[in-house]
């Protein structure tokens, strides 16, 4: 049985050994052994490089960017159509250098480029030599300044496209190809006005933030052909948010920027690309439907449907078939990244045994006791109601003054053997139970070393899933349920809705902790947006991160470690100067010593604990003892 749903989720990327370890196949090499991630995992450890970490596989990130590529080719060969496919991935997706280079490395047998939303990006785009054809696309607000270099970089032949996101912008434009005396290459963002589903809605139809509508194109058509720059004007580009859930959304979408493109070159613009932006969506569920988490579509059918599209509406207007661009970014990145960290200790909330009862007990604590008694699989709801409801009296007492600590902890030790034996007879009568979705709500609590905060910040501010799985133990059948609570001081930092193999449930089947080996939890598919998002709360840094690939004999290539922050470097984020930190410390020690508080022989001691803890990793470590 597939609990966790590994099969319908993984897209063939990750599976479950015979010896129940979570394993990477190599989509490269499907004939060869899956790798398990607790080996990865120890092996690692050996090297030094601990949980909590980020787990790139490049091998994946390699797979998705053939796949995307090949599936466009396979729809354009299908078609006929007769121009190609010229991918761009936007650099906020994954801005990192070890992820950028890769995807620019990987994608230059497609003559893949680089979408740049800001002048950071811009710059970032400019330190790599691009195939000659790939297209850099700037999008988002430009000053003179971003204008200024997207123009002079076509000297070095790059295909930089400045995509004009308002009438204003195309003044500026304008007037720095005219103070540089060059021509740039143009393209326009159109605002759609088909909306789509899903949490990206806003970033469509009418009042989404970028882009021009009817009136603004025009204007700026006019306003480059006023200027003799109307033969810049190449590109269109519309974007309808990410993680369209619906096909037929991203149907409609290019339908309409297809009229776009086809009334535009009436009006005299020699366009030549199509850009469709973003919203390829990623399937975190693996229910293969128009949901929030899920998508209705493969990538298959997505680029079959923008061909096909494109195709007809061209034909139609009797236009030249486009180079076709989109904007891919979470469907290239997300499966290639997994977080990975230990589940550090659990509070329970039942208990095995019941204490015997005794002559002083207050009735509250003796009725509960005596629900004992009637409890089986007819009276679970009665027993589960008197259970809760004598426990909540005796805590009211207990705030009261009227029962002591000792007694409210012999009460409170009576109801958890009683949700032990409650848990027991729901779970031997599985969804025919009133009780299995109350059961959720004394799952456990496993307090595991990561932050959400930093690593799932999606997770914390739009309810994103990602599959969450135990990395080991799948040959033996999970014996609890779990929430899993991260390290931060806050109470959001928890994780209480996961992907299982028969829906979304609020607490994840765990084992119990076991006493001689870690036990880890994999999150998968975090490659896009998360790494960027993430922040310093309770001054948690970045973890370890570490580039593998996948050898087909079974073994993995380390290409890359990066250390996690050390507390330094998030002290230096947040304004504090370790050095300063480090004198005022050693002051209050010297102090200290004058004073005779801290001995002489102790002040190395101090200092030596102080100095540790500002070079370390801001994580629970394991063997900082
Ligand atoms: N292009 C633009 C202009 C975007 O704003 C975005 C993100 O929303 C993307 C591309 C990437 O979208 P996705 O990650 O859904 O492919």
């Amino acid at each position: 049985e597939d609990i966790y749903g590994v099969e319908r989720w993984s897209r063939g990327l990750i599976t479950v050994t015979p010896e129940g370890e979570i394993a990477l196949c190599d989509p490269a090499h499907p004939e060869a052994a899956p790798i398990p991630l607790p080996g990865i995992l120890h092996d690692l450890d050996e090297r030094g490089i601990a949980a909590p970490l980020l787990l790139r596989v490049s091998s994946f990130l390699e797979a998705e960017i053939k796949h995307l590529n090949q599936s466009f080719a396979d729809a354009i060969a299908r078609m006929n159509y007769k121009a190609p496919y010229r991918g761009v991935f936007p650099i906020k997706v994954n801005q990192q250098a070890q992820v950028i280079d890769r995807i620019v490395e990987f994608g230059k047998p497609y003559q893949y480029g680089l979408e740049a939303g800001s002048k950071p990006e811009l710059v970032i785009a400019l330190a790599h030599r691009l195939s000659k054809e790939a297209l850099i696309v700037c999008n988002g607000v430009k000053d003179a300044e971003f204008v200024r270099l997207a123009i002079l970089s076509r000297r070095l032949g790059f295909n930089t496209v400045i995509v004009l996101e308002s009438p204003k912008e195309a003044e500026t434009v304008i007037e720095v190809s005219r103070e540089l005396g060059e021509d740039p290459l143009l393209g326009v963002r159109v605002k759609l006005t088909q909306k789509i589903g899903g949490k990206w809605q806003e970033s469509s139809g009418d009042r989404s933030a970028f882009g021009m509508n009817s009136d603004q194109l025009l204007r700026v058509v006019d306003r480059l052909r006023d200027e003799g720059l109307l033969h810049c004007l190449k590109l269109q580009h519309s974007h309808l948010g990410s993680q369209v859930p619906d096909v037929i959304d991203v149907r409609r979408a290019v339908a309409e920027a297809c009229r776009y493109f086809v009334a535009l070159t009436a009006e005299g613009a020699p366009l030549s690309h199509l850009d469709l932006g973003g919203g390829l969506g990623v399937d975190y569920t693996g229910e293969k439907k128009a949901s929030e988490n899920s998508i209705n579509y493969t990538v298959e059918e997505y680029c079959h449907n923008i061909v096909e599209t494109v195709t007809y509406a061209m034909d139609e207007a009797g236009l030249e078939h486009p180079v076709l661009v989109t904007e891919s970014g979470r469907a290239l990145v997300a499966t290639s990244s997994m977080l990975i960290f230990e589940a550090m200790e659990s509070t329970v909330y039942d208990a095995p045994d019941t204490p015997e009862p005794e002559e002083e007990d207050h009735h509250l604590v003796s009725d509960l006791a005596a629900v004992a008694g009637y409890l089986g699989p007819q009276r679970v709801q009665e027993c589960w109601n008197d259970a809760i409801y004598y426990r909540d009296e005796l805590r009211a007492l207990f705030r009261r003054g009227v029962v002591d600590l000792r007694q409210m902890a012999r009460g409170e030790r009576i109801y958890l053997s009683l949700m032990s034996r409650i848990k027991g007879i729901v779970a031997a009568q599985g969804d025919e139970s009133d009780l299995s979705e109350d059961l959720h709500k004394i799952a456990d609590v496993y307090h595991c070393n990561f932050s959400l905060f930093q690593s799932l910040p999606d997770v914390w501010a739009i309810d994103q899933l990602h599959p969450i799985v135990p990395l080991q133990m799948h040959d033996q059948a999970p014996d609890r349920r779990a929430v899993l609570s991260d390290i931060t001081c806050d109470s959001d930092g928890k994780i209480d809705r996961f992907i299982l193999g028969d829906g979304i449930a609020p607490s994840l089947p765990v084992h119990s902790l076991p006493e001689d080996k870690p036990y880890y939890f994999g999150v998968f598919f975090v490659g896009a947006y998360q790494e960027t998002l993430g922040d310093l709360h309770n001054l948690f840094g970045d973890t370890n991160v570490v580039t593998i690939d996948l050898r087909p004999d079974g073994g993995f290539d380390l290409l890359h470690e990066q250390e996690g922050d050390t507390i330094a470097e998030v002290m230096a984020a947040v304004e504090f100067d370790p050095n300063d930190c480090v004198a005022a410390f050693r002051k209050m020690v010297d102090e200290a010593t004058s004073a005779g508080t801290v001995k002489t022989s102790e002040r190395k001691l101090l200092m030596d604990a102080y100095r540790d803890s500002i070079n370390g990793y801001t994580y629970y470590e394991r063997h900082s003892g």
